[in-house]
C-alpha cells in the first residue's frame, strides 16, 4: 500500500458545470485502478478557471462583490461536489468500500512574501485603460495590461507556508478515506495578531500540493497535466522528453531555463521541495490518462533524490 498525492492540472476539469461533471468522471475512471490496488488517495486540484467564473458571475451581476477568497472557497466546493460525485459511483460500481470527502482548506502565506509587493496574476474580466483606471481608483485594484488583450486586474501568488486543515486531512487519510484538499492552491490566509484572515491572492496549486504531500509523507507526488513527459528544449526541434531526472540534473535543467513559468516551473520546483522532505518519495509528473502506467515507472516522468 501506496500512499499517493495526485494534483490535478485545470485543463483536467474544463470551463462549464457539464463539461466539469463529465472530465471529473473521466478522472475518476483513470484514478481508480490506483484505489483498487489498496493505495491511499489525496488528491488537490487546480481551479484558474473555475475561479475566474466564480468572480466574473459576481464581479457582473447586481449581489455584493465576492472577495476573493470566497471565491476561492466557492470553487472548492463546486469542484469537490463533482469529484466526490464521480469517485463515489465510480467507487460503487466495482464494489469498493472507500469514502471520499472534500476538505476546504485554509492555506498560510506570508504577508510580507515578495509577492504581494509584485503582484503578477491576471484574474477576471478584461478591461479598457479608462475602465481600469476608474476601478484602480474606486476599488483600490491594481490593474495590468495583459498581453494585448486589454486591463486585467492582477494579485500577489504567494508561496504556501503552512495548511491550516493538514490534521483533518491527515486523520481522514488514516482513516481510510480519499481526501480531496487544497483546491485551487487553498484559500489564502495570514495571521494578524494570532488571527487568520483571508487575503487576495492565488496560491500555485503545484506549491501548496507540494506542502501537503511532504506534510503527509506522501510515498508518489503525482502531477498530472496535459502533457505526458517533462521535456528539455522543450518545443523546440531538439526537444527531448525525459523518463527519469535525478534532484542534481532537475535543479541544473531549472537554472538553464527549460521549464516555462506559470506552467512546467512551479511543478518541477514543487516536485523538488517534495524530495527536500521526503527524500524517499518519488515525485512524478505525467498526463491523468496515463497514471496508473507512471506508478510502475512506464509511462510520465520521475524525479528522484
Ligand atoms: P496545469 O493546468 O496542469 O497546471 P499547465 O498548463 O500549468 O497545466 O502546465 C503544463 C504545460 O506546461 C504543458 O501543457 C506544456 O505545454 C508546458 N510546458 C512548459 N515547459 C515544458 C517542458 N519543459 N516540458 C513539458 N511541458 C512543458
Ligand atoms: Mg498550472
Amino acid at each position: 500500500m501506496k500512499r499517493i498525492l495526485i494534483a490535478l492540472g485545470g485543463n483536467a476539469l474544463g470551463n462549464t458545470p457539464e463539461e466539469q461533471l463529465l472530465l471529473a468522471d473521466k478522472t475518476a475512471k483513470a484514478l481508480i485502478p490506483l484505489v483498487s490496488e489498496g493505495n491511499e488517495l489525496i488528491i488537490t486540484h487546480g481551479n484558474g478557471p473555475q475561479v475566474g467564473m466564480i468572480n466574473l458571475a459576481f464581479e457582473s451581476a447586481s449581489v455584493p462583490k465576492m472577495p476573493f477568497p470566497e471565491c476561492n472557497a466557492l470553487s472548492e466546493g463546486y469542484i469537490g461536489y463533482h469529484l466526490q460525485n464521480a469517485l463515489g459511483n465510480e467507487l460503487k460500481k466495482y464494489h469498493l468500500k472507500k469514502e471520499v470527502v472534500t476538505i476546504i482548506t485554509q492555506v498560510e502565506v506570508n504577508p510580507d512574501d515578495p509577492a504581494f509587493f509584485n503582484p503578477t496574476k491576471p484574474i477576471g474580466s478584461f478591461y479598457s485603460e479608462q475602465e481600469a483606471k476608474l476601478i484602480e481608483k474606486e476599488r483600490g485594484y491594481l490593474m495590468r495590461e495583459d498581453s494585448g488583450r486589454g486591463y486585467r486586474r492582477v494579485i500577489a501568488s504567494p508561496k504556501p507556508i503552512n495548511i491550516l486543515e493538514a490534521e483533518s486531512i491527515k486523520t481522514l487519510v488514516e482513516a481510510g478515506q480519499i481526501v480531496i484538499a487544497c483546491g485551487g492552491g487553498g484559500i489564502p490566509v495570514v495571521k494578524k495578531e494570532g488571527r487568520f484572515y483571508g487575503i487576495d491572492a492565488v496560491i500555485d496549486k503545484d506549491y501548496a500540493s507540494s506542502l501537503l504531500a511532504g506534510i503527509l509523507q506522501a510515498d508518489y507526488f503525482f502531477i498530472l497535466t496535459a502533457v505526458d513527459k517533462v521535456a528539455i528544449n522543450f518545443g523546440q526541434e531538439d526537444q527531448r522528453n525525459l523518463d527519469i531526472i535525478n534532484f542534481e540534473d532537475a535543479k541544473k535543467y531549472l537554472q538553464e531555463g527549460h521549464f516555462k513559468k506559470g506552467s512546467m516551473l512551479p511543478k518541477v520546483e514543487a516536485a523538488l521541495s517534495f524530495l527536500e522532505v521526503n527524500p524517499k518519495g518519488v515525485a512524478v509528473i505525467a498526463s491523468l490518462e496515463k497514471a496508473t502506467e507512471a506508478l510502475i515507472g512506464e509511462a510520465g516522468t520521475r524525479i528522484i533524490k
